[in-house]
């Protein structure tokens, strides 16, 4: 076993996420093995309360830092990590002008590659120990990004890239070897990726139709099937972001009550579906989120970088689907979640169109980590792993932040008067700077990746 003594965040399933933080200044968390041997939280608590429990237990004294739970990134692409900062107008021509000229060097296993072991480092470096991430169409970059991740022992969910229409034919879906067309030798590719990865390790597979403008019916078909045989795969996709990007949709499938309805029309929305964005919704696409049990990934900083919209908070509690916070790197500025936090907080307290809000802290926070993990069916219900928080039994993947990393934030949090003044100091003025550990749980043991 092994034992951290800190201030301790972590969250209270039962409470309302808008107050569900749990803090002690002084504590103790206690990893140990669980029966499989992967490494989880045996304890937590008051250091006060829990240290007579283990007498001789080694333990690693960190004055003056804070230990939280590995953040979530539910929705990131990995091949546009370096063209994050594209000056473009709007979705479709940065689209056009920088991602698909990147994403097309994925075809290459040796670029992958190289580009996976940037993209995981960068991503523990900020703090972010479980993501959902884009890929290419080219099973090159899917392999690439698995292998990464598995070295790692990190958690990540990924899958091939289905589109095989409406985008450079460099970036489209290929046809196979065998004389199967294009739509069909993709959907062979993800079943393979599907069956080799999924559940490997820590390692999960997603059914990607990339968006249904880029997709043919026969494709969603397809992934649709693919999603009905394989339940415990998740299925990722991006839906209402941009209004040019929704009548696309619309004049394609006009058939589909609305944009998001055509996913559903194809099978694609159930318990571990998660759309990214989910700005421009009515009623109607709000109580189908609900219903199906498919969940929003919201992009603050890469909405508000493309002028794309405000996610409406209100509304979404209402009809009470789940949602949780992504980068949505390259779109998004930045892998940090706390630069994704304070997004989310502006892009709460909008109120043209939609209700402003101020969003507390504590659910910030929780948007990142434990509401994240809840999205993705990863917190621990149904024997199912638990992540995104430090609970006896979660996986111990946890971050070690300096509360003191800059001038400014030392002198801010030394004035907090209560944990919400914390956190949210945190949130604004902090970054990959504050990360000073990355912890991510062992098959064996703990050992801290990429200290900075
Ligand atoms: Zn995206």
């Amino acid at each position: 076993m092994k034992a951290y003594r800190a201030a301790l965040l972590r969250f209270d399933p039962a409470a309302d996420p808008r107050q569900a933080a749990v803090y002690e200044a002084d504590g103790l968390l206690v990893l140990g093995p669980d029966a499989s041997g992967a490494e989880v939280v045996h304890d937590v608590g008051a250091w006060a309360a829990l240290a007579p429990r283990y007498p001789g237990l080694a333990v690693e004294h960190l004055p003056g830092r804070l230990i939280a739970p590995g953040f979530i990134d539910m929705h990131v692409h990995f091949p546009q990590l370096n063209v994050i900062g594209s000056p473009a107008d709007g979705l479709l021509p940065w689209l056009e002008n920088h991602t698909f000229p990147e994403e097309q060097r994925f075809e290459s296993p040796a670029y992958s590659a190289a580009e996976a072991e940037f993209f995981l480092d960068e991503l523990l470096r900020h703090g972010v120990t479980t993501a959902l991430a884009f890929a290419t169409s080219h099973p090159a970059s899917v392999q690439a990004l698995f292998a990464a991740a598995q070295q790692r022992e990190m958690r990540l969910i990924t899958g091939l890239c289905l589109m095989d229409r409406h985008a450079p034919a460099a970036l489209l879906n290929r046809a196979g070897p065998a004389g199967t067309d294009a739509t069909e030798q993709s959907l062979i590719d993800s079943e393979n990726l599907l069956q080799q990865w999924q559940g490997v390790g820590r390692l999960g597979y997603a059914i990607t139709p990339r968006f249904a403008p880029t997709c043919s019916a026969a494709q969603l078909r397809g992934a649709g099937e693919l999603a009905a045989r394989y339940p415990q795969a998740w299925i990722q996709s991006h839906v209402a972001e941009n209004h040019d990007e929704i009548a696309w949709a619309r004049s394609l499938f006009p058939q589909s009550r609305s944009y998001l309805s055509t996913y559903d029309d194809f099978g694609l929305m159930r318990d571990r579906a998660v759309y990214a964005h989910c700005i421009h919704f009515d009623a109607e696409d709000r109580a189908l989120m609900h219903a199906t049990g498919a969940a929003a990934a919201l992009c603050p900083t890469s909405n508000l970088f493309l002028g794309s919209g405000f996610f409406d908070y209100a509304s979404a509690e209402q009809a009470g689907f789940r949602y949780g916070l992504a980068s949505d790197v390259g779109g998004g500025t930045s892998l940090s979640p706390f630069h994704t936090m304070l997004g989310a907080y502006v892009v709460g307290r909008d109120g043209r169109g939609k209700a402003g809000l101020s969003l507390t802290p504590q659910h910030l926070w929780w948007q990142h980590t434990a509401g994240a993990a809840q999205a993705l069916g990863l917190d621990g219900r149904s024997g199912r792993p638990a992540v995104g928080n430090l609970l006896p039994g979660c996986e111990a993947d946890f971050v070690l932040l300096n509360t003191q990393a800059t001038p400014l934030l030392a002198r801010r949090t030394a004035r907090a008067a209560n944990l919400d003044e914390l956190l949210f100091a945190l949130i604004v003025l902090g970054d990959d700077r504050v990360v000073e550990r990355t912890v991510i749980a062992r098959s064996a043991r703990a050992r801290p990746v990429g200290p900075r």
